[in-house]
């Protein structure tokens, strides 16, 4: 029998390998060369960028605040050609004059050929794109921070979730063993020396001063003593929800 796909983790979760959900799904989100999306913004984090907003993700963070297509990617969104995500993506930034690309909603490294495409794309203009990841798949493949050493401008945010596997398996759903994969991406990108930076999701409400303690002791073990993003848990609806089914109460009903 197949496995039913996961959506949204309950507090009694079954940890599952996040590197097989990755490919399960690409398989639902990605075709021939295409990904799924479900819209084109610009915002203003980042002092402004143009914004893809993609379908699927391989971890379930109890605090994430993207859309439902997240755990129901089988019916969210429209297949985009990596030339339609490009140019949607510039016109969008030269409407409102700014300088920098992303894409958002989901993890990006999914559908690693997509990406680079884009990639190609981008690294013949002047935009900067910030490529934003869990870390799960580039700690997993060396090869592929190998790979996003051929363009000059991104930047990567390497967003951490845990410090140690109970924090990975509690909050993201994901099998604990498997939390030392985003510290490895950090690990090969310091080595790489392509730009970067580590964000971490260290909300009090959620993260220990214990856990805070190892995870600092990991990104240094990693080679990585540059800024860190503190993140905090904010309360879109599809976070309130999310925490809620996983048993967190962070705000009063
Ligand atoms: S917070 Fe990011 S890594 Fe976590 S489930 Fe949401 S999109 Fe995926």
């Amino acid at each position: 029998m197949q496995a039913r796909y996961p959506s949204a983790i309950k507090a009694s979760n079954t940890p599952f390998d996040p590197v097989d959900i990755a490919l399960i799904t690409e398989r639902i989100v990605c075709k021939k060369g295409s990904r799924k999306y479900t819209d084109f913004y610009c915002t203003g984090v980042y002092g402004g960028i143009s914004t893809a907003y993609a379908v699927g993700c391989n971890l379930r963070c109890v605090f994430c605040w993207v859309n439902w297509g997240r755990d129901y990617p089988h019916n969210t969104g429209q297949l985009y050609s990596s030339q339609d995500v490009f140019n949607t993506l510039v016109h969008n930034a030269q409407k409102k004059k700014i300088k920098k690309l992303r894409i958002s909603g989901g993890e990006p490294t999914l559908c690693f050929d997509h990406l680079k495409a884009v990639l190609d794309l981008v690294n013949k203009t002047d935009y900067l794109f910030i490529l934003e990841t869990n870390g799960v798949m580039l700690g997993r493949n060396p090869g592929w921070v190998e790979e996003l050493k051929n363009y000059s401008n991104i930047h990567i945010r390497v967003s951490i979730k845990a410090g140690h596997e109970m924090g990975f398996e509690r909050r993201t759903g994901a099998r604990g063993d498997c939390h030392i994969l985003p510290f490895r991406a950090v690990e090969f990108l310091v080595e790489s020396g392509i730009s970067f930076h580590v964000a971490a999701m260290t909300d009090p409400r959620l993260m220990s001063k214990e856990e805070n303690l190892t995870m600092h002791e990991k990104l240094k073990y990693a080679g990585y003593s540059d800024y860190l993003e503190e993140e905090q848990c904010d309360p879109y609806p599809t976070a309130i929800a999310r925490l809620k089914k996983a048993g967190y109460t962070l705000w009063k009903e």
